[in-house]
């Protein structure tokens, strides 16, 4: 059985087939359209098509996406590449495809492909975060993505960040209409202008975090801050869905000292005795989405 998985990201739209052992089969990757929705469409049905000819036989499809698909309506929501919101694009790639298609938040696609072979193999239930240019999270439950309701579980970015201390006010407004949201504390831009904020020169997140391994003062009480935070922001995952394994991806899932540090701090905003949620890095890296939304069948 060829498994293919697409990951629709704002500038590129990547492609992978893997064979039934899980094993990558081919993978490659285009620019994508600029704002151009059916040229987007266009350039998937190209990229499936193309793969399936190279390998000679038709496979299964699954598409991650910045975004979600609204329950009620099928269309696109939340997205950041704005071309696809109040878009049926499910429903507009299986007519092109001539098959079922199945779709995902790229968030969740990470989470499953790091739950089937990666960082949190094994486990029943896997909370995958992404700490990059945003921030998003995603629940694998049983092998299976966890969508929800709303097509929105694991939105933990744009939940508030917990216990708000002087540090952290006034509340960062957020894209999203909000104010003090998780993402506007955990991205890589929210941990530059946090340092920005206490002093530090504009460096971008992760020269902060060497500087900070190098002994440089203030970045060392950056990374400190933004610990903190990650950790009361976990540690209300945890209250709440209790994860297994948290796995981090994303550019800023590359900061050793997180995976010692972090849970150590959020043992006093947990509601038990002792805390076995593992915090782990990545197995896949970037190819995660793209695996993930190849797992969805
Ligand atoms: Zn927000």
């Amino acid at each position: 059985m060829l498994r293919i998985g697409i990951d629709l990201g704002g500038s590129k739209i990547e492609i992978v087939a893997l064979g039934a052992d899980g094993g990558t089969l081919l993978r490659r990757r285009v620019a994508t359209p600029q704002g151009d929705y059916p040229a987007t469409l266009a350039a998937i049905a190209a990229l499936v098509r193309a793969v399936e000819d190279e390998l000679g036989q038709p496979g299964s499809v699954g598409v991650g996406i910045p975004g979600a698909e609204s329950a009620a309506t099928g269309l696109i929501k939340n997205a950041n590449s704005t071309c696809l919101i109040g878009r049926p694009l499910r429903q507009d790639l299986e007519a092109l495809l001539q098959r079922e298609v199945r779709l995902a938040n790229d968030a969740n696609c990470f989470a499953l492909s790091e739950a089937v072979d990666g960082g949190g193999q094994g486990a029943r239930v896997v909370f995958g975060v992404i700490l990059g240019t945003g921030v998003g999270g995603g629940i694998v439950c049983d092998g299976q993505v966890w969508a929800g309701a709303n097509g929105i579980a694991g939105e933990w970015g744009h939940t508030p960040l917990p216990l708000p201390q002087a540090a952290d006010l006034p509340l960062p407004p957020c894209y999203c209409g909000r104010s003090g949201c998780v993402e506007t504390y955990l991205s890589g831009p929210a941990l530059s202008r946090d340092h920005a904020a206490h002093g530090g020169e504009p460096l971008p997140a992760l020269a902060i975090a060497e500087r900070a391994a190098a002994g440089d003062a203030l970045c060392t009480a950056s990374l400190a801050r933004y610990e903190a935070r990650l950790a009361r922001a976990l540690a209300q995952v945890i209250n709440l869905l209790d994860p297994e394994v948290i796995v981090l991806g994303g550019g800023l899932s590359n900061i050793e000292r997180l995976y010692a540090n972090v849970p150590q701090l959020w043992l006093p905003h947990v509601f038990s005795d002792r805390v076995d949620t593992r915090l782990v890095r990545h197995r896949h890296g970037d190819s995660s989405g793209v695996r993930g939304a190849a797992w969805l069948w």
